[in-house]
């Protein structure tokens, strides 16, 4: 659901660039399941192919990609390090995480962003496994 809701956010044109944990609300119905995914705060969101002014990164947040300290153009795969980021606080309440799992979550904080996967492949891996 997670990834759903970052999908909309690309699809409508946007990257995130603050996409963590605390930026996501799940909406649950009265018995406590889990119904929607909102992504909340965009307040350092930029449209797809924008740039950040370039700062310093001494306020280094692993979440952040590259191009949010450098002023390089924002694109959908900068918000994948955050996915993961997040990806990696829920599987570690997991007892057991397949392998497969474990080798996208690791793709996704790769440096280049041709080597980390789409949110599209991340959603059809968790689709599959869960
Ligand atoms: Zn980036």
């Amino acid at each position: 659901m997670v990834t759903e809701a970052l999908q909309q956010v690309h699809e409508a044109g946007m990257v995130h660039s603050d996409f963590k944990l605390d930026n996501v609300v799940v909406e649950a119905n009265k018995k406590g399941k889990p119904e929607r995914v909102h992504i909340i705060d965009f307040g350092f969101s930029v449209s797809v192919g924008g740039r950040k002014s370039p700062r310093k990164s001494a306020e280094r947040k692993e979440w952040y990609c590259d191009c949010f300290y450098s002023g390089d153009k924002m694109q959908a795969k900068c918000d994948v390090l955050g996915l993961g980021v997040i990806l990696m606080e829920v599987l570690d309440i997991l007892e057991e995480v397949p392998e497969e799992l474990e080798e996208m979550v690791e793709r996704t904080q790769e440096f280049e962003h041709d080597l980390r996967p789409e949110v599209k492949e991340v959603r059809e891996l968790l689709e599959r496994l869960l």
